[in-house]
């Protein structure tokens, strides 16, 4: 999954990326609201954490031109602590959700779980589960009949990927966009590799390669 990461407090900023790629998020970070605008708007996130005090365009200007141009893409927010009148703002003007700062790395990690799985319509599930395959998030190991599977952490970025989309059909370059931030080149020849070492741990059948269009995953199970 990738995230957009709009905050102008550095030391905060590059401690949430960090913790971010620990757990297996591509992330873009931008500092000043103009910047995000546009971006947030013109490239394929999964989910914007969006600070409400920025230079350039405030946060909750910037969330209302989203909202306007019909950027549908889940939005947290992050306020100022004792500060309601700002959240209610943020709420009204289309955030999924808020942290007040400060808060703790983990808290915001369940918070980006959660929305995630509620924007695919699975908040019903406390734990990633498709094709009988259960995703632990925060150890980022997958199991199946309560045997655990070991994942490096490229393989477990695909996997929750497909695990968030069963059966349907995702490209090589649609996988790379959301697996890979801006900065890193995309080699869409990757994810067949990573593809491959799934299948060689969780079985051929669990995705199914529909040629010229991409991969489905969870179509029959493993
Ligand atoms: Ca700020």
């Amino acid at each position: 999954m990738r995230l957009l990461l709009v905050e102008d407090n550095v030391p905060l900023a590059d401690e949430l990326v960090g913790a971010l790629n620990r757990q297996g998020y591509a992330v873009d970070w931008l500092a000043d609201g103009r910047d995000a605008v546009h971006q947030g708007a013109s490239e394929p996130y999964d989910l914007i954490v969006l600070d409400l005090g920025l230079p350039g365009l405030s946060g909750l200007d910037v969330l209302q031109k989203w909202r306007a141009e019909g950027l549908a893409t889940p939005v947290l927010i992050l306020t100022a602590r004792g500060s309601w009148a700002e959240r209610i703002e943020g709420l009204k003007a289309g955030a999924d959700d808020y942290l007040t700062k400060p808060f703790h790395p983990e808290e915001l990690q369940l918070r980006i779980q959660a929305l995630l799985r509620r924007a695919r319509g699975l908040a019903n599930q406390p734990k990633l589960e498709a094709a009988g395959l259960h995703l632990d998030e925060g150890r980022q190991s997958v199991s199946r009949d309560g045997e655990d599977i070991q994942l490096t952490a490229a393989e477990f970025r695909l996997l929750r990927y497909f695990m968030l989309h069963p059966e349907q059909i995702l490209s090589k370059s649609h996988l790379a966009e959301h697996l890979y931030d801006g900065e890193n080149e995309r080699d869409s020849n990757v994810i067949e590799v990573h593809v491959n070492h799934l299948r060689r741990k969780l079985g051929r059948a669990v995705v199914e390669t529909r040629r010229g269009q991409g991969y489905r995953f969870g179509g029959t199970g493993g």
